[in-house]
C-alpha cells in the first residue's frame, strides 16, 4: 500500500461521480465523530450535542471501552441522516472522515500519513488532487496535531476504562469515567474559533484521570 503526506498528489477526485451516494450508505457505526466534528456540526446546524442525538442525526456506540458518537445511518437503505437527493446537506462542515474519503489515515510517531481505501469508490477515471486541498481544512498542521492528541487519548482512555472494568473493585467507575469523557469532550460544547485551545484544556484535565 502506498502512503502519502498531505503535500502529495493522489487520484481522489471522482470526475465521473454519478451521485449514487454509496459512499454515504450502509456505514453502520463506522463514521465516528471526533470533538472537532461535533463542534462544527453543532455550529453549522445550530443544535447542541443533545439535540443532534435526540433528532437521531448522530448516535452513540461503544468502541475500545469508550462511548463515542457516530453519524446515524437510517431507513431501509441505511443512508446517512445528512444525505439528501444523493448529496451531502452539510458539505461545508461535514465530518473529518467524510472529508477524507476515499482516503484513510495512518498514525505514526512521525505524524499522520494517508492511503487510498481499497474498494472505497470503484468509479473509474479519478483525477489527481493535492491531499491538503482535498481535505480543505484551515490550518491543517494544527488539525493534524489535534488528531494525534485525540487518537492517543482515546487509546489511553480506552485502556484505562477496560482496566477499571476488569478490576474486581470496580463499582461502576469504568462507566462513570466513560460518561465523563463523553460529557467533557462532546456534550459540553465548544466555540469553533477557540476549539483547539479549549480542547487542549479539557484534554489536560481528562489525562489527569487516566
Ligand atoms: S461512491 Fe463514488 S460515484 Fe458514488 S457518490 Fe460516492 S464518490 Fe460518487
Ligand atoms: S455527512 Fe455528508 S458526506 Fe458524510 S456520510 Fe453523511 S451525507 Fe455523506
Amino acid at each position: 500500500m502506498r502512503y502519502y503526506s498531505s503535500q502529495d498528489m493522489a487520484r481522489l477526485y471522482c470526475a465521473a461521480c454519478n451521485g449514487c451516494g454509496d459512499c454515504c450508505r450502509g456505514m453502520g457505526d463506522t463514521v465516528l465523530l471526533d470533538p472537532r466534528d461535533v463542534c462544527f456540526l453543532s455550529a453549522g446546524l445550530n443544535k447542541s450535542f443533545d439535540e443532534l442525538l435526540k433528532e437521531d442525526c448522530i448516535r452513540l456506540c461503544t468502541q475500545n471501552g469508550l462511548i463515542l458518537p457516530h453519524l446515524a445511518m437510517k431507513g431501509p437503505d441505511e443512508s446517512c441522516a445528512f444525505l439528501q437527493n444523493g448529496s451531502c446537506s452539510i458539505h461545508s462542515f461535514r465530518p473529518g472522515l467524510c472529508r477524507l474519503f476515499p482516503l484513510g489515515r495512518q498514525y505514526t510517531d512521525a505524524g499522520i500519513s494517508y492511503f487510498i481505501i481499497e474498494n472505497g469508490c470503484d468509479m473509474p477515471g479519478k483525477v489527481k488532487v493535492r491531499i491538503d486541498k482535498w481535505l480543505d481544512i484551515p490550518s491543517l498542521g494544527q488539525y493534524e496535531e489535534f488528531l494525534q492528541l485525540w487518537h492517543s487519548f482515546i487509546k489511553d482512555a480506552g485502556s484505562a476504562v477496560r482496566q477499571a472494568l476488569d478490576s474486581d473493585s470496580d463499582d461502576g467507575y469504568a462507566g462513570k469515567l466513560s460518561m465523563f469523557f463523553l460529557q467533557v469532550f462532546f456534550a459540553a460544547g465548544y466555540e469553533p474559533d477557540s476549539f483547539y485551545e479549549s480542547f487542549k484544556v479539557r484534554l489536560k484535565k481528562a489525562r489527569e484521570l487516566i
